[in-house]
């Protein structure tokens, strides 16, 4: 069972609305076991909509669009299903009832521009919608051996999950479709690049490999994402705790922890464990390592408090190691983390980062590439990831 999501509307490829049905539906259809493999956009364009629904029917068993039942021109669902599959559209009486007793209720008339909304495909199920005026259309579509369902809703996100709720996901259980249960899982890690997690992991990030590793980064984290497919939930589990091992046994503690955390949580926790505290200082971040750990331990057991120096106040290894030593004795903390850059016009710029303990002063320097986006965080959590080991 193979489902592709349609999302229809000028709104969302002209990019004013961010398209959150997809989103919610892939994770409902993944709920149920289902197998989602494309995603599709358009706007509201007849002939665009009808190719993407022969596209759409010819390669998936179960098409959900959503968007484009409106009473309005540019509101083509209803028009372009029945075009791709040859089907006439044909009034149905109670839906035509529905929709006027709608406006009899807002008392007022219904514009004969509403009737098209009571207009389905022949041999189409009706999926009513108590919420608004348009009702959704379930149509079966075969083309020799290939059997597909498409599924319109409407583009409201909350007439959508209702009618999804009440009548969609009954039908699909119904169909027998949710035989299979998903699980996720995420490992966490920071110490490389992308590039070397991925040759450190071969046999694990290899296509094909059930269950299935996918790696992406965001802001120099590294998430492995774990998905297993299988018949129990606990098959699934076992299978997870498996590669979650195997990820342990060959990047060692380049894994930091699980699911959302990030490096300021397992620093934070692990300080308010031994019951110790820690300052920091940095310069070009502007206080992201500050608000990081500020945001985490928000009443300031283990983090005291950060500042934030002149850039040219930090600008060598040593200028940066002594920071850290001072940040320590001025809060009187455990530790001191420094960070600090140089900037120069003849060689690669550098940045530093220093941690002080009772044990002296620990410090790394790395070069400075790229956008400051890219090594602000990095450098930041360059200086967690001391604190941790
Ligand atoms: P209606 O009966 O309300 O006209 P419709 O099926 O025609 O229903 P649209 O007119 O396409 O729906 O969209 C209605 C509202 O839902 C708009 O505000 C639109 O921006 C929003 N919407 C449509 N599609 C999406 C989507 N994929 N994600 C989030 N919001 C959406
Ligand atoms: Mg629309």
């Amino acid at each position: 069972m193979i489902a592709e999501i349609m999302a229809i509307g000028d709104e969302l490829t002209s990019g004013q609305r961010l398209d959150t049905n997809t989103q919610w539906l892939s994770q409902q259809l993944e709920a149920l076991g289902i197998e989602v493999l494309f995603h599709t956009t358009v706007g509201d364009d007849l002939e665009a909509n009808i190719q993407v629904i022969k596209n759409a029917l010819a390669r998936a068993n179960l098409v959900i669009s959503t968007g484009g039942l409106g009473p309005t021109d540019d509101d083509l669902t209803r028009q372009a299903l029945a075009n791709a599959t040859s089907t006439e559209l044909k009034l149905d009486a109670e839906s035509l009832e529905h929709i006027q007793r709608r406006f009899t209720m807002r008392g007022r008339e219904m514009p004969p521009k509403n009737q098209i909304q009571a207009m389905f495909p022949v041999g189409s199920r009706i999926i009513p919608n108590p919420n608004g005026t348009a009702p959704g259309i379930d149509l079966d579509y075969s083309v020799g051996l290939h059997h597909s369902r498409f599924i319109a809703l409407p583009g409201v996100p909350a007439e959508m999950k209702e009618m999804w709720a009440t009548t969609v996901v009954p039908s699909l259980a119904g169909k027998g479709t949710a035989k299979k249960i998903i699980r996720h899982h995420v490992v966490k890690c920071f110490g490389v690049g992308e590039s070397h997690m991925e040759a450190l992991l071969p046999d694990l990030i290899k296509r094909g490999r059930e269950p299935r590793v996918g790696i992406t980064v965001h802001q120099a984290t590294i998430s492995l994402r774990i998905t297993a497919t299988g018949q129990t939930a606990q098959q699934c589990e076992e299978a997870i705790a498996d590669t979650v091992q195997q990820i342990q046994a060959a990047v060692g503690d380049l894994v930091f922890g699980e699911g959302e955390q990030e490096l300021q949580d397992v620093v934070i926790r692990d300080l308010l464990a031994r019951g110790e505290t820690l300052a920091t200082v940095e310069s070009s971040t502007s206080g992201m390592l500050a608000f990081w750990l500020g945001t985490v331990d928000t009443d300031r057991q283990a983090f005291l408090g950060g500042t934030i120096e002149m850039p040219v106040e930090l600008v060598s290894q040593e200028s940066v190691e002594k920071a850290a030593v001072q940040a320590r004795s001025v809060g009187n903390a455990t530790y001191g983390l420094a960070l600090g850059t140089l900037t120069k016009a003849d060689s690669a710029d550098q940045y530093y980062v220093a941690l002080a303990s009772k044990d002296g002063v620990e410090s790394i320097s790395s070069g400075l590439a790229g956008h400051p986006e890219i090594w602000g965080p990095r450098m930041a959590k360059q200086g967690l990831d001391l604190l941790r080991k």
